[in-house]
């Protein structure tokens, strides 16, 4: 039996070098198309290696790899190690492991479905993507969901178990999804220990 990985250390946004600090916006405001504005995430995991990021669990379930698989929309810059995820994925992978004990599967988050910088290229209207509070569900188990019923079947759970998140409608509408499942708990920031939160250190 093998020891656990440690955990990843906590590192401030703001102390980050250029252009990580920028193209992150650490507790930036964003502005979402719904007209609510929100305090994007100060504080990140640091990821040093991909091998690291596959070798570490977040949840009992859940790999943090798979929260943080994005293509070249994603900055070259932000797809270089060492790569940062805002400490809210824990939360997240909380939620996500209620939901897989529900439906009983394995729960398979989409290619740039999980974290997303505010950079990256499907970053618009203020997506809870860009806080690590996200995950675009592309298949539960074997079964892909690409049908609006088989979205809206495992939604009616995801909102029964999760009464607190938010499940995105199906529909072909520009927002709504028609190939995954949306879930997300909101815009939270999470404070680790480790991280400092001193009022002259916050962000203007
Ligand atoms: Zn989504």
């Amino acid at each position: 039996m093998t020891a656990p990985p440690p955990p990843l250390p906590v590192v401030d946004g703001l102390e980050l070098p250029e252009p990580q600090r920028a193209l992150l916006n650490p507790g930036g405001l964003l502005a979402g198309r719904d007209g609510e504005t929100h305090r994007l995430p100060r504080y990140f995991y640091r990821i040093d290696s991909w091998e690291q990021a596959l070798a570490t669990p977040v949840s009992p379930n859940f790999g943090l790899w798979e929260f943080v698989d994005v293509d070249v929309r994603e900055p070259a810059a932000l797809r270089m190690f060492p790569r940062y995820v805002p400490t809210a994925v824990s939360l997240l992978a909380a939620a996500l492991e209620t939901f897989r004990g529900e439906v009983g599967m394995p729960v398979r988050i989409a290619a740039n479905g999980g974290y997303r910088s505010p950079s990256h290229a499907l970053s618009t209207g203020g997506s809870p993507h860009c806080w690590a509070t996200a995950a675009d569900i592309y298949r539960l188990g074997s079964e892909y969901l690409d049908t609006p019923a088989r979205i809206e079947r495992y939604g009616t759970i995801a909102r029964r178990v999760l009464p607190f998140a938010r499940v995105r409608p199906t529909g072909a509408a520009i927002g709504l999804a028609d190939d995954h499942l949306h879930v997300d708990i909101g815009y939270v920031t999470a404070v680790p220990r480790g991280a400092s939160e001193r009022d002259d250190e916050s962000p203007g």
